[in-house]
């Protein structure tokens, strides 16, 4: 079927709207119409090629829509149905068995190889083949091309024009907090990043009932934000010592947790630095491949842990509808974090993201085919 898509020609080219053609679904694959597309910090830095995705490619993994087609095979949903699309998996392997498919050890090649799993890709052009596939769909263009395995079934009543970023950059916040670190009720976290990502950490950490929540970032605007979405503490930190700021908010201590979304080396050094005896640091940027840090090897001895998360340690299926639900319910307003734009503006909503005007741009898809 003919689609328009945002291509990335280019290493940090602008996104170019294209009319591009899409494979019919194949066996265990499902078509879906978008309604709305999240723009995430992952789609710039492969535009940017920190990641090793093939181009000419279309980006974009934060998409939700309508079931418009599904291939053979395909039991999970029918055309029609409401969902939201989000990393894929191979369903496989010893990670996947487990439960754990944000560590599928097909990761890579089920996200960011550009192609399906015989090498092929869905997008087509008169001058050849576009990369597709990326994050199991490809969701900056009117159509995506899912697998059965990456899409996510919602309630009909829910608002698919605010739910693409639940996906992926939400889903990774908050099941930062929710899944990954369970903290107990009353105990204490800090959030350094107050981006899309760390405030849906902290909106998490107010639903797991923490009661000391500090988020740090370098602009006010956010550390207001994050104040009125739940944060009991905000540190801006240009004014200087965070680490030792941190120590005085918890009485010399420093935190039970604490969340690493900024991808900087000094800031996992201080999120590492400012845990108790027994604290566990969260480490969520996503870093350029290679990226290295120095940690205190005596502070760590004490109990101290650093853990990487991706996605949120989120299992979609059961993650994404019960995120719905706490936003339904007042307690997850995921949508202060959102503008939205028309398709056609995608790369005002990526210059509002890149300069901080817009924490979290969503593409909406109005009428256009
Ligand atoms: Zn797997
Ligand atoms: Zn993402």
């Amino acid at each position: 079927m003919r689609i328009t898509a945002a291509l990335t020609e280019t290493k940090g080219a602008p996104f170019a709207l294209t009319p591009l053609e899409l494979d019919d679904p194949r066996p265990g694959e499902v078509v879906v119409r978008m309604v709305s597309s999240g723009v995430c910090h992952t789609d710039l830095i492969v535009r940017d090629q920190w990641y090793p995705v093939p181009l000419p490619a279309v980006l974009g993994h934060e998409g939700a829509g309508v079931v418009e087609a599904v291939g053979d095979g395909v039991t999970y949903v029918a055309p029609g149905d409401h969902v939201v699309l989000t990393f894929n998996s191979c369903g496989a392997c010893r990670m996947c068995d487990q439960g754990r498919p944000a560590y599928c050890d097909q990761f890579f090649a089920c996200n960011f190889a550009g192609s399906r799993a015989d090498g092929s890709t869905p997008l087509h052009r008169e001058s050849g083949g576009v990369h597709g596939v990326f994050f199991g769909q490809s969701a900056f263009a009117t159509y995506a091309l899912a697998t059965e395995r990456n899409v996510v079934k919602v309630d009909q009543d829910a608002p698919l024009e605010l739910l693409g970023p639940l996906g992926c950059g939400i889903q990774t916040g908050a099941g930062g907090v929710l899944n990954s670190l369970k903290p107990p009720a009353g105990s204490s976290i800090a959030v350094f990043g107050a981006g899309s990502v760390g405030i849906s950490a902290v909106m998490a950490a107010v639903v797991a009932g923490c009661t000391t929540i500090v988020a740090i970032d370098l602009n006010d605007q956010r550390l207001e934000l994050a104040e009125q979405l739940g944060a009991t503490h905000v540190i801006n930190a240009a004014a200087g010592d965070t680490v030792q700021r941190l120590r005085d908010l918890t009485g010399g201590l420093g935190l039970d947790y604490t969340v690493e979304t900024t991808a900087v080396p000094a800031v996992l050094r201080h999120a590492a630095d400012a845990l108790n005896q027994g604290g566990t640091c969260g480490l969520i940027g996503a870093a350029a491949l290679g990226t290295e840090v120095s940690l205190d090897m005596s502070s760590l001895l004490f109990g101290r842990s650093v853990r990487g998360i991706v996605e949120g340690d989120s299992v979609p299926r059961l993650f994404i509808p019960k995120l719905v639900d706490l936003h339904r319910q007042g307690r997850f307003p995921f949508d202060k974090l959102i503008k939205t734009y028309a398709f056609e503006d995608i790369n005002q909503a990526v210059e509002d993201s890149e300069k901080g005007i817009t924490l979290k741009p969503v593409l909406t898809f109005g009428a256009r085919r």
